[in-house]
């Protein structure tokens, strides 16, 4: 139905607000039983790949844009680790303005690249890291007076809890334990507003504990001090200053729930783990939620017969690079029936 329409009443939509849709939102929520049994929990996963740009940036996107264009914006500009990009980008395409994004020279997903492009933004790749790029859109922004859509964009942040709700309303509760990767910190924050304001409305009565996960190499929030050289294989968590890192905080705090980091290795496993037993190909950023919670059991800090929700952020077709790299390759046979049966072991 999309996130204006379901959820239009609850989010600063006024009559001047144009109607912005590409039916983002509304995403499964997927039980994965061999994978909660080796946890002890009942675990589900939230996947926000199923999104029109394939990740969850286009529940904040889409008021983000709609917004813009009620203030009269002439184009869109951001930074970005690539999936902001690609949904600034889709949105941009389909209400018809110009789009500008600023991209870490190498550091994007092939995927996401290849969406900006394909959707028509005017990508520009800057030699610096994402926090760069952050600083430059913002300037480009105040200069040009276009619109700035990065998650420092308020309505961003607010669209964005939309997710929560839907979770509380699939699951008619609030999960115990909610796990979800750390960039810049705008989703955690946002989910954490959501799940309070479920609460306010009486749809749930409980609140989830808030498990963020970084990559080590660009652990900002769990080391407790910015990252000047972030550096992970998750590009969409590779950010070594946070945005809403107080925000962020806060909700840890008042949750009573924590950060924790999780390596690389540990992120390609969580990926192989949820394709595998799962059926979820997720991209890595998105699999430092399985990574953490099966650290979090390893330390005896996750409750047996608890609830978690892991965000599952973005979609794995985004960055083949890094899945190949990890699995073996075709097996090449000619054309004959008895070569097949040879295979088929
Ligand atoms: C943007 C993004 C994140 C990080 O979200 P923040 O709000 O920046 O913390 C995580 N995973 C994916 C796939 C993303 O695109």
């Amino acid at each position: 139905m999309g996130v204006l329409k379901r959820y239009g009443a609850k989010l600063p939509v006024t009559d001047k607000t144009p109607s912005v849709n590409l039916e983002e939102g509304s995403t499964p929520l997927v039980r994965l039983d061999r994978i909660g049994e080796k946890l002890g929990v009942e675990l589900w996963a939230k996947l926000e790949g199923c999104n029109p740009s394939g990740s969850f940036k286009d529940r904040g996107m889409v008021l983000a844009v709609a917004k813009a264009l009620e203030d009269g914006a002439r184009a869109l500009v951001c930074a970005s680790t690539g999936n902001t990009s690609a949904s600034a980008a889709a949105y941009a395409a389909h209400v018809g303005v110009p789009c500008y994004v600023l991209l870490p020279s190498g550091k994007v997903a092939l995927g996401k690249l290849a969406q900006a492009l394909i959707y028509g933004a005017k990508v520009i790749s800057i030699e610096g890291n994402f926090d760069r790029a952050l600083d430059m859109a913002r300037e480009a922004a105040e200069v040009r007076s276009f619109a700035m859509v990065n998650s420092v964009n308020p309505y961003r942040l607010i669209a964005q809890k939309t997710g929560a709700w839907e979770i509380c309303e699939s699951l008619g509760k609030a999960p115990d334990i909610h796990a979800i990767p750390v960039g810049n910190a705008c989703n955690i924050s946002a989910y954490w507003a959501g799940y309070r304001d479920a609460r306010v409305w009486g749809n749930i009565t409980s609140l989830p504990r808030m498990m963020g996960f970084q990559a080590e190499g660009a652990s900002p929030l769990v080391t407790n001090k910015p990252c000047p050289d972030p550096e992970t294989i998750a590009t969409a968590i590779r950010i070594g200053n946070p945005v809403s890192a107080e925000l962020a905080r806060e909700a840890v705090r008042e949750s009573g729930g924590e950060f924790n980091a999780v390596t690389d290795d540990e992120i390609l496993n969580a990926q192989l783990i949820l394709a595998k037993d799962g059926g979820i190909f997720a991209e890595p950023a998105s699999c430092a939620t399985l990574a953490g919670l099966i650290k979090l059991k390893e330390s005896r800090k996750l409750p047996e017969g608890s609830t978690a929700v892991m965000i599952l952020t973005g979609n794995g077709l985004k960055d083949p690079d890094t899945a190949l790299s990890q699995v073996g390759k075709p097996i090449k046979i000619g054309s004959t029936l008895e070569e097949l049966m040879e295979a088929l072991v």
